[in-house]
């Protein structure tokens, strides 16, 4: 915890005063670490799933192979452009929570961001299955 010494803007305060505004900055010290803290958390792993290209990158380097995708090919028009352009279009994207180490290798191999800690934690489950999570479960914002 960071100490928190009077200082000499605090100097033309009476003393009550002097306590008042260093228990202000010890709050305002605090709440700027627990935000730094949630920040760091790594509760669960969220998808942006309009940034996802399908690459399959952190479907090969997942240790666990407990990622899996499916897309399909999509032919966009652009203006301009003398032939359609070929887009890959997310269909499935599932992690299994029961198999997950949280080690994060997703997240850090993602050329595009798709992929981010959340610090909301993972619910529990009665049923192997129902740790299975689909781009629905994913995607919310948490
Ligand atoms: S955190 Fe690790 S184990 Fe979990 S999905 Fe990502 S790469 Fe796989
Ligand atoms: S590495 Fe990123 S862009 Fe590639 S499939 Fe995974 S989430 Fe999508």
């Amino acid at each position: 915890m960071r100490n928190v010494e009077p200082d000499e803007s605090d100097q033309h305060l009476q003393p009550d005063e002097q306590v008042v505004a260093q228990a202000h900055e010890t709050a305002q010290a605090h709440e700027t670490a627990q935000a730094h803290e949630t920040a760091q958390a790594h509760g669960t792993i969220i998808l942006d799933t309009p940034a996802c290209t399908s690459c399959m990158l952190c479907v090969r380097e997942c240790p666990v192979w407990c990622i899996e995708l499916s897309s399909h090919t999509e032919q966009i028009d652009e203006p301009g452009s003398r032939r359609p352009r070929s887009v890959a279009v997310l269909d499935t994207f599932t992690i299994d929570w029961g198999l997950c180490m949280f080690c994060g290798i997703c997240v850090e191999v993602c050329p595009f961001d798709a992929l981010a800690w959340s610090p909301a934690l993972q619910p529990s489950a009665s049923a192997k299955s129902d740790l299975v999570a689909g781009i629905d479960a994913l995607s919310i914002d948490r």
